[in-house]
């Protein structure tokens, strides 16, 4: 496992009334309970990754070229959630554990470097 600090930390919420952890377009209210009681809270940065696939063709996102890798990751406070894979992939393995960061806010150049400890990035519009 890496102990490498994520350059940018991800933004989480919590729920003050069930507890629910979320992550994503969702932050207005709770999935759970529909509270809209809700924390901002910073992620651990450390998740398991559950599913990955490198492209090998370009599909026009901005900012990345191929090859690149997208996998499905799940943050330790529970939510799961596709990122882009930055390192080498060619020795992923099913549940093994990475760091995560938030991408660039906005567009940006998010090519993943193809070498060094297997990380995740998360990308969202808003940062
Ligand atoms: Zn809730």
């Amino acid at each position: 496992m890496s102990t490498e600090t994520p350059s940018r930390p991800l933004t989480l919420h919590r729920c003050r009334d069930c507890g629910n952890v979320q992550h994503g377009w969702q932050d207005r209210y709770c999935v759970r309970c529909w509270s809209r009681e809700l924390a901002e809270v910073a992620a651990r940065g450390t998740a398991s990754l559950l599913s990955w696939a490198t492209y090998h063709s370009d599909y026009r996102i901005p900012g990345i070229s191929a090859p690149y890798s997208i996998g499905l990751i799940r943050l330790d406070e529970g939510p799961q959630l596709p990122c882009l894979l930055a390192g080498d992939t060619s020795v992923a393995s099913f549940q093994q554990r990475i760091t995560v960061e938030a991408g660039p806010a906005g567009p940006g150049n998010l090519q993943p470097e193809v070498t060094g400890p297997l990380r995740a990035i998360v990308v969202r519009p808003d940062g």
